[in-house]
């Protein structure tokens, strides 16, 4: 079988749900946090926490936000098509959190592709809380451990497909078979010579897997 593993925030949305929330929410303190974690200086799961700490407007306020920002991103709807059509199986796997990437997949009618993701909650002075993702970790490194998705179905001798754009993506996209990347994880996948199909819209990436039918 082959399975379409896809990051879900900047990948199959036009903007990432945090750096909408961030930018709207809190000073630009933020992207100084973003540098450490992209320089390697501290992980994605201090990373994300930190970050997220610095917000604590109520959820209601940002989920808004969200729905007024946030659209799927040019190719999802043909993508979603194109797994149907060659009974693929796709799973999103998210850096964010459910509560606002879930509540938006469902919204946008794909309630019944999975869609995985931390959790949070709040500290007492409201500021929000990372419940990481509940999934085991192969390396420890992110809050949501994504490659553990793949390795599972690469251990049910799946063939696996990664689209992502992220830090997040870094990890899990090394373990895959075909790679689909922009943004920061394209640079990775060229600075460590992995195979990889660079892409601008989801509309290339489902004009590539169909020429290349990959088949399970
Ligand atoms: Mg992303």
């Amino acid at each position: 079988m082959t399975e379409i593993f896809c990051d879900f925030d900047g990948t199959l949305t036009n903007k990432d749900t945090l750096v909408v929330l961030l930018n709207r929410y809190t000073s630009s303190d933020w992207y100084a946090i973003e540098e450490r974690a992209l320089s390697g200086e501290i992980d994605e799961r201090d990373c994300l926490r930190s970050e997220l700490a610095l917000l604590s407007a109520p959820d209601d306020q940002l989920m808004q936000t969200l729905e007024e920002e946030i659209r799927p991103a040019d190719g999802l709807k043909e993508l979603v098509q194109l797994v149907r059509e060659e009974n693929w199986r796709m799973q999103v796997l998210s850096g964010g959190l459910i509560r606002f990437s879930g509540s938006l997949w469902r919204k946008w009618g794909y309630g019944d592709i999975p869609l995985y993701a931390n959790d949070h909650d709040r500290d007492d002075d409201g500021s929000i809380r990372v419940i990481p993702a509940i999934t085991p970790r192969i390396k420890n490194l992110c809050n949501h451990c994504k490659r553990w998705h793949l390795e599972e179905a690469i251990k049910r001798g799946s063939k696996v497909v990664y689209i992502g754009d992220g830090l997040t993506d870094f990890c899990p996209a090394e373990a895959a078979h075909v790679r689909y990347a922009k943004g920061t994880l394209l640079k990775y996948l060229q600075e460590n010579s992995l195979d990889v199909t660079p892409f601008d819209s989801l509309l290339e990436v489902v004009e590539d897997l169909r020429t290349f039918k990959v088949k399970g």
